[in-house]
């Protein structure tokens, strides 16, 4: 649904530790895992079947939570049930940090501006995707997908579009108060968060380190067990897995502590884990590239090869089309670094590898 699995993936399952005592009744199950910040469960529709929002205490009865959940009746009835277990009033929730916009992260943000009427803060690329989505059709998507070789028959027009695929879990409020910059300290209390902005994922993605506990939360940038979505889409940018892999970098440079991941349990090596992720693209890349290497192909003849188990049973669609985006961040990072070349054939672009064995 957020596009967060991997094709073939595994997903981030259920959280490693016991819920602590006072969080296991009707609401969310939560759990301390660092001093005044609690990790809150909340219930997913589908794969990741979890997100970790996060509550910090900022000290003089003020709190900030990291992501929102689903806008779905499940997990705001979590919400305020772990709230209310907590003890916690939820106009004591005065501030928003928003990761990105994926409605796992972002879609309760409405809801919450209704009812808690806190600041929230999202990056401005966020904004612009929120914005794009809110309005979207389904034509960029079918021109997009048909230019890189999804057969698609001329006249097929019954693609969902971006707020039906998203269905009720997506309700973002587009009431910014806080615009993030790369960098800022954010000073909530006696909280000092400074912003981290990892594009990759999406291209307003935050992260948030706190400076003194040195807690980061990293959304959906560095997650433990899965391999967070990192595609092209109609709208580009066109170089995404660039960015991610330079924001994996990035982080790594932090001095950190614990990471507070939205899917999977909490971890200490950040560096472990970005070295992992990156190593996980560049393998991938450089199978895309060995099939360039037999010839030229557009990008959903290689995501067939690359992603042999995403075609091979029944083909879920959505699954399908994420691998197809997923292979043309690859093959764009190999065509950023020289190794590919794409030209536009009829239409439709076909890779080419250089230096590959047909290469003239
Ligand atoms: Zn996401």
């Amino acid at each position: 649904m957020t596009g967060d699995a991997p094709p073939g993936g595994t997903n981030a399952g259920t959280p490693g530790s016991a819920p602590a005592a006072d969080g296991s009744g009707g609401g969310a199950k939560t759990r301390q895992v660092a001093p005044g910040v609690i990790e809150l469960f909340l219930p997913l529709p589908s794969k990741p079947t979890i997100i970790n929002v996060y509550l910090i205490d900022c000290g003089g009865g003020e709190w900030a939570l990291v992501d929102t959940g689903v806008a779905l009746p499940a997990s705001r009835a979590a919400f305020a049930g772990a709230l209310q277990e907590l003890g916690i009033e939820p106009a004591a929730v005065t501030h928003l940090l928003a990761t990105h916009h994926h409605p796992d992260h972002f879609g309760a943000s409405r809801a919450y501006r209704a009812e808690i009427g806190g600041t929230v803060y999202l990056h401005p690329a966020e904004l612009e995707r929120i914005a794009y989505t809110l309005s979207a059709g389904s034509e960029d998507m079918l021109v997009h997908s048909r230019r890189h070789g999804l057969p698609i028959p001329a006249g097929h027009a019954d693609a969902p579009k971006p707020m039906q695929i998203w269905a009720g879990t997506f309700q973002p409020t587009t009431d910014i108060q806080h615009l993030l910059r790369d960098g800022e300290v954010l000073e909530l209390g006696r909280r000092r968060l400074q912003v981290v902005w990892t594009p990759g994922h999406t291209p307003g993605h935050c992260c948030f380190l706190d400076l003194d506990d040195r807690v980061l939360f990293v959304g959906d940038h560095l997650l433990p067990r899965i391999t967070p979505h990192v595609g092209v889409y109609a709208t580009g940018p066109e170089n995404p897995l660039a960015d991610f892999i330079a924001s994996q970098e990035k982080v790594a440079t932090l001095d950190v502590r614990l990471v507070c991941p939205a899917h999977g349990a909490v971890f200490e090596d950040h560096r472990h884990r970005a070295r992992q992720l990156v190593a996980h693209h560049e393998v991938r890349a450089r199978e895309m590239w060995d099939v360039l290497r037999a010839g030229p192909a557009t990008a959903f003849a290689v995501a067939h090869k690359a992603f042999r188990w995403v075609f091979e049973n029944e083909v879920d669609r959505f699954q399908a089309g994420a691998a197809v985006m997923e292979t043309i961040a690859h093959l764009e990072l190999l065509r950023g670094r020289g190794a590919v070349r794409r030209e536009e054939v009829d239409g439709v672009l076909e890779y080419r590898a250089v230096g590959g064995a047909d290469a003239g």
